[in-house]
């Protein structure tokens, strides 16, 4: 009997479903160990592969993008209706979660015993990593970080805004250079650009597989009896991501594009996918940039400027989950917020999103920074650190979603769609 061919989508989809419900067996069963040892190596391979294509795809695709552009000044406009775009939506975002936060009340009434145990559930785990990070990113920091002081260590490190740069100013001046000089290097950086695009395709044959073993991981170690312990606060964050995506995504592409609000989500699903079971909108840059073009139609101009920017700097979901959860945690230790301080957590918030990287668990370590910029004890992150997993995974879909929103609204707005 032939098999249907499905699409990639639904195949992703089945193995997310199989994950999870192979993960809780593994779980209740008590095999999760068997699932650690040799199922989530698969998952890790997996990523390794998507990260392993990164640095390559940005530069050269960028890169490719740049010299077939010929106006300086599109790119330019390009780039300010990119970074108005970041900014205003993580505002947006970041109002909606301290809006949900102070209306809904999640950390109000939550008893002392509860209390106690999510904090000593937690309290050696996060404690390690709330001290890795805690300088609050200034704008000049963040400004002066994006020139690199030498191209190979930008490279090596993966540092996308330094990379981004780079290929920048070389596409600007091998436009600026007499063609015959300039088109071998082009050439060459065409080739790499297909070949990297050829490997992406490659890789998301195993996606299915990599994701089954992603999900899997995570359920088997998940505890339900946290998640219900914070289900109120939980539920805040999601309903927050969720309003998010379908009223401030969905109206910027009504407003500003002709695209079908369906077609976008569609087109977007297996990103989506990747982001919910890696916890990362780096890893799923290659598949985000592949569905934006391929799905959404976008140029690959647009898409290899602003999806690696969106994936470095526009954590809408991120931002969100920081002003949701730095009220929790002045709720539960029964302070209140003044005007000040929420305006406060509002620009510390975005400056943190924007130092967020792209990685798993990236956000929580940037909450400190939120926390610290209004006093709030930083041991606050222990109560939610139960719930961390399975939150990140949702805010990952949303970061990612909003990078490819964004590209298709600076496409439209540029009449390319
Ligand atoms: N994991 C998120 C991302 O990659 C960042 C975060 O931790 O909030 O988009």
């Amino acid at each position: 009997m032939k098999l249907p061919k499905l699409p990639l989508y639904t195949k992703i989809l089945i193995g997310l479903l199989a994950g999870v419900i192979f993960g809780i067996s593994a779980n209740r069963l008590g095999f999760s160990d068997f699932v650690f040892d040799y199922i989530k190596p698969i998952g890790s391979a997996f990523i390794r592969l998507i990260s392993m294509v990164i640095v390559p795809l940005v530069f050269a695709s960028l890169l490719v993008g740049i010299t077939s552009l010929n106006d300086i000044r599109k790119l330019g406009r390009i780039g300010a209706k990119t970074v108005a775009y970041y900014l205003c939506t993580t505002i947006i975002a970041i109002s909606i979660g301290l809006f949900l936060a102070n209306a809904l009340k999640p950390g109000a009434g939550l008893s002392e015993e509860a209390r106690t145990k999510l904090i000593t559930n937690s309290s050696e785990e996060s404690g390690v990593q709330i001290k890795t990070d805690l300088k609050t990113p200034t704008v000049k920091d963040i400004l002066l970080d994006i020139i690199p002081t030498n191209p190979v260590k930008a490279f090596t490190e993966g540092k996308m805004l330094q990379i981004i740069f780079l290929a920048l100013m070389s596409g600007i001046c091998l436009n600026l250079i007499p063609s015959e000089r300039s088109k071998p290097v082009i050439n060459f950086f065409e080739g790499i650009n297909d070949v990297v695009i050829r490997m992406v395709h490659i890789i998301m044959k195993i996606a299915p597989y990599g994701v089954f073993a992603l999900i899997s991981a995570v359920t088997a170690d998940f505890g339900l009896g946290i998640l219900l312990l914070l289900l109120k606060y939980s539920l805040v964050v999601v309903i927050g991501l969720i309003l998010h995506v379908t009223i401030v995504y969905s109206s910027a592409i009504k407003i500003f594009s002709k695209q079908k609000i369906s077609t976008f989500f569609r087109g977007i699903r297996p990103a989506q996918m990747i982001a919910f079971s890696s916890a990362s909108s780096s890893a799923s840059l290659p598949v985000t940039m592949e569905c934006t073009e391929k799905n959404l139609g976008v140029s690959e101009e647009i898409c290899s400027f602003a999806l690696p920017l969106g994936a470095t700097i526009n954590m809408d979901g991120t931002a969100l989950y920081h002003g949701v959860s730095t009220v929790f945690i002045t709720q539960v230790y029964g302070l209140s917020l003044t005007p000040v301080q929420q305006l406060t957590i509002v620009l510390t918030a975005l400056l943190a999103s924007i130092g967020t990287a792209g990685t798993p668990g990236a956000g929580v370590i940037t909450l400190a920074i939120v926390l610290k910029s209004i006093g709030v004890p930083l041991e606050g992150i222990a109560l939610i650190w139960g719930v961390e997993r399975i939150l990140d995974m949702c805010r990952s879909v949303v970061n990612v979603t909003g990078d490819a929103s964004c590209a298709v609204v600076v496409a439209s707005t540029e009449r390319e769609l």
